[in-house]
């Protein structure tokens, strides 16, 4: 197929989604039939459980069917920005491979960019499909994200999304290495249109997003869109220093005047653990933020990819002929 004339890129990034390929490509080609010509890009985020084989075979039996393997697991994040730098298509979707962001949305998503919008968000209706945990969490997190950052997120944003070329080329463009896609996409700030939907249910495969994992992009979020934290350390340090003159005062006091200072274990024990739990946050947050100059300093590549649909290395087919198939 000309894939110069490619309009549509439908992006799949896929941890573990083996059960998942077929149908969501199948169910994606049949919505997309209509509306233009499509390039589906799987990308396979060092899966264990046979998605590139599944990709592969899709890819074999369909051209329009394209993939990007990494060497390991490399995150939600460096998969969609491989299939963002590897998206031909005037207009490129990002989507989870579970279906969970409904296939069905996507022609609604085109329809909006017909209108003109450059960027689409999928709103997701948080209702009794969703876990009052995640409601509850993602709301509050998107308010303290609205409160600290530089960007308004509207609760249940997800990674759910179409953006114009225009948008992919300046995304392509920024060399952070941490994305955070559903921030930055934001804070570039063209005009966004929403289109809410209620999540579809996870047809095979389990969640990969462990509530450590969700604090991780919890805090990324916050890291990447504001250095506020920072400056809440210093106005806490100012606090407790305050505090702690106060105190100094008061000892003094009652050195000079009242002259029973050795009964005074307790206020010191409670002031050495109050201001070491102050320490501890405040070189916490530093940390957080050194943390991220260091890996954006390196300027590693956010992944590495082993397979491509048009490159696939003899020698992994070598490695297979020797050792078996890999799990
Ligand atoms: N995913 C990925 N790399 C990861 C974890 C997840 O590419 O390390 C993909 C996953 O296959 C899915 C999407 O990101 O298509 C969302 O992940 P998941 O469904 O596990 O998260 P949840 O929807 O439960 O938040
Ligand atoms: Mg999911």
């Amino acid at each position: 197929m000309a894939s110069a004339a490619v309009a549509f890129s439908i992006v799949l990034p896929a941890h573990n989604e083996v059960g998942n390929i077929a149908p969501i490509v199948a169910e994606l080609r049949r919505l997309m039939a209509a509306i233009g010509p499509t390039e589906i890009i799987g990308v396979d985020d060092g899966s264990n459980d046979g998605t590139l084989d599944a990709l592969r075979a899709a890819a074999s039996a369909d051209p329009m069917v394209r993939y990007i393997s990494f060497t390991r697991n490399f995150g939600h994040e460096a998969a969609m920005r491989a299939g963002l730098r590897a998206a031909r298509g005037q207009v490129v979707v990002v989507m989870d491979a579970d279906f969970e962001h409904p296939p069905e949305l996507v022609p609604q998503l085109v329809a909006r960019w017909r209108e003109g919008f450059k960027v689409v968000a999928a709103q997701r209706l948080d209702d009794d499909a969703v876990s009052p945990f995640k409601r509850v969490t993602s709301r509050l997190y998107y308010r303290l994200l609205g409160a600290l950052g530089d960007v308004q997120m509207e609760p249940g944003s997800a990674d759910f999304l179409l953006l114009d070329r225009t948008v992919v080329d300046t995304i392509n463009g920024f060399e952070d290495q941490e994305l955070f896609l559903r921030g930055l996409v934001r804070w570039l700030g063209f005009p966004v249109a929403k289109v809410s939907y209620r999540p579809g249910r996870r047809r095979h495969g389990v969640s990969k997003y462990s509530v450590s994992r969700m604090v991780e992009l919890a805090l990324d979020g916050i890291a990447a869109h504001s250095v506020r934290p920072l400056r809440a350390a210093i106005w806490l340090a100012l606090a407790f220093a305050a505090l702690g003159m106060l105190f100094v005062v008061y000892s003094i006091v009652s050195f000079l005047f009242v002259q029973h200072t050795v009964a005074g274990w307790t206020s010191i024990m409670a002031a050495i653990a109050v201001l070491g739990a102050a320490q501890l946050f405040v070189l916490g947050i530093i940390g957080e933020y050194v943390g991220r100059i260091l890996r954006e300093t390196r300027r590693r590549p956010s992944y590495v990819v082993a397979e491509t649909e048009a490159e696939r290395p003899a020698v992994a087919a070598h490695v297979e002929r020797v050792a078996g198939p890999a799990r």
